[in-house]
């Protein structure tokens, strides 16, 4: 496999993840040492909003071709402090190698988190219980409705929070600080007081962080980010019941930093699609 930068921003670098049998994936390094891997070979959950899963899902990534993003970035001369698994894929339907990477990871003292759309549930209930440094419940809605056009190949929000209120209270209070809730506000999607109220009252008993990111719009969706008025007020809202809010961080405002950007190619003849939506 092989690494090849694609863009660089202010806060970001982007890269191709050239694999062996043709196929590729990205990986972006957040503010100079945060790197954001990929786990799959496109994604089986199909959210409309992100590019990573707008092919379907070829296939997971073994555990060299996990690490071989790490390596490959070292080699390119930049440092490594952090690995987070939230680049193309679903972490939890590439279970067994993902966690021999995170445990990887730890022995080499890189700070190991991952992002997760919460299913399948009885992996999920074994990830709270594993050695990660962040694991972090993409929700992005508050109704049943929304959540299955949202995440449509994710857990319902009911068992999704029956596990989580479930499980949480027996994990130690420094373990649980460890677990957030991720809300990707987009326009005309869940941007509404109704659905962010109805994400509250789930999320408020859990006591967890909720990370409220802005959206980036990418070219195989039709969906648009909120304003930043719009944002701000949806941050307030959240506050103002109680919840502990973080907005997104400058690094994924940036265009090529944003969650669901990042792209696959399940062969070489695939052109990685193009990295923002054409105004
Ligand atoms: S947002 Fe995550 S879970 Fe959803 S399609 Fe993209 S990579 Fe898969």
């Amino acid at each position: 496999m092989h690494l090849v930068e694609v863009d660089v921003s202010t806060f970001n670098r982007r890269f191709r993840v050239e694999l062996d049998d043709g196929a590729a994936v990205e990986a972006v390094l957040y503010r100079g040492d945060t790197l954001c891997v990929s786990s799959q070979v496109g994604c089986a959950v199909r959210c409309p909003f992100c590019a990573s899963g707008a092919r379907g899902l070829a296939r997971g990534l073994s555990l060299e071709e996990l690490w071989g993003q790490v390596e490959g970035v070292l080699q390119l001369g930049h440092p490594v402090a952090r690995v987070t698994v939230s680049g193309v894929g679903e972490p939890l339907h590439n279970h067994e190698q993902v966690r021999a990477f995170v445990l990887r990871c730890r022995e080499r003292r890189l700070a190991p988190s991952l992002t997760t759309s919460g299913g399948p549930l009885p992996r999920l209930a074994e990830w709270l219980l594993l050695p990660h440094n962040g694991l972090t419940i993409s929700v992005h809605a508050g109704r049943e409705a929304t959540r299955a056009l949202l995440v449509p190949k994710g857990p319902a929000l009911a068992p999704l929070f029956e596990l989580l209120a479930a499980s949480l209270p027996a994990l130690s209070r420094a373990r649980r600080k460890k677990v957030a809730l991720a809300y990707l506000a987009m326009a005309g999607r869940n941007d509404g007081d109704d659905e962010l109220d109805a994400f509250v009252e789930r999320a408020r008993p859990l006591g967890v962080a909720v990370h409220l990111y802005a959206y980036n719009p990418v070219a195989s969706s039709a969906d648009a980010p909120i304003t930043r008025a719009r944002y701000e007020q949806l941050y307030q809202r959240m506050r103002a019941a109680g919840l502990v809010v973080r907005m997104s961080s400058q690094a994924r405002i940036e265009a090529n930093g944003g969650c669901g950007t990042l792209v696959a190619a399940r062969a070489a003849s695939d052109a990685l699609l193009p990295l923002t939506r054409p105004a």
